[in-house]
């Protein structure tokens, strides 16, 4: 069982791992992610893809399921990260411009109305439930979630919400902010975006703040973007960082830190070039 993270003070920096796409598809790859963050004690969040994606649903893999819970039971959370991961083919034009940009296709809760969201959270929280998998955490698909998708995430009572810019207390409306750091595999300046995921812990880590450090499935299809990841994991442990869920980050009560002057207008810092192509993410 991993620690809880140690005493926090409002002056302690904050980092959040989290593992994205977690899905039968990308059952090696999520183990593997996690494998790591276990030798070096840290929690980490789980975002998982209940719905098909890949040709899979987390419904029909229940030996997937139960590693989740069994993560859960270490120190992990598992959070829901959208049904399908897959944009609205009716998207209307400029956000699925927008869409494909940042999320590269997977914006499934950009252009949704409250009602469709809170649907579809709805039926990944019921997958969830049905195999033992509380969460209350969402993120969702390329971080970017509309306005009224937002109200419907509040409504099916979900805690928390996380985007480009920050993590959302749904329950108080408080938006702390969070850079994140993560790669961009394929594009044309990988390489210089390892780099600043290596050193963007001493780069933006200073009392009181918060990082986030986000992990993919498809960065390990990169060797260098594994090292550089874990890196700047390492990096940031030895910067006293203490790294916690997003859930437990929450009850930390953390200050609102505006480090706007410090990432781009979209408070991400995302490493690598944005890819035109539409691929799952
Ligand atoms: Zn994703």
């Amino acid at each position: 069982m991993l620690e809880r993270g140690g005493r926090v003070t409002p002056r302690t920096p904050r980092l959040v791992v989290s593992v994205h796409d977690a899905s039968p598809a990308t059952a090696s790859e999520s183990r593997q992610w996690v494998s790591q963050l276990d030798d070096r004690g840290v929690r980490t969040s789980i975002l998982v893809v209940p719905g098909p994606w890949r040709g899979r649903t987390l419904a029909d893999d229940p030996a997937f399921a139960a590693w989740l819970r069994s993560c859960v039971e270490h120190g992990h959370e598992v959070c829901l990260h959208g049904w399908d991961h897959a944009a609205p083919t009716s998207e209307p034009a400029r956000r699925a411009v927008v869409g494909n940009l940042v999320a590269r296709g997977c914006a499934e809760f950009w252009s949704l109305s409250e009602d469709e969201a809170a649907d579809r959270a709805r039926r990944g929280l019921d997958v969830l439930a049905g195999l033992g998998l509380a969460t209350t955490g969402f993120t969702p698909p390329g971080w970017l979630a509309s306005a009224q998708a937002i109200r419907g995430l509040r409504r099916v009572g979900l805690h928390y919400v996380t985007t480009h810019r920050a993590v959302t207390d749904l329950r108080t409306g408080r938006r702390f902010r969070a850079p994140v750091l993560c790669h961009r595999p394929h594009s044309r300046s990988e390489r210089a975006g390892a780099a600043l995921m290596t050193r963007g812990p001493g780069l933006f880590l200073r009392a009181g703040h918060m990082l986030r450090i986000a992990l993919h499935p498809d960065d390990l299809l990169r060797p260098g973007l594994r090292e550089a990841s874990l890196r700047g994991i390492d990096a940031a442990l030895e910067a006293g960082v203490v790294a916690l869920t997003y859930g437990d980050l929450l009850d930390t009560n953390p200050t609102h830190v505006d480090l706007a002057d410090q990432t781009t207008p979209d408070g991400v810092l995302v490493v690598g070039q944005l890819r035109r192509t539409a691929t799952d993410r």
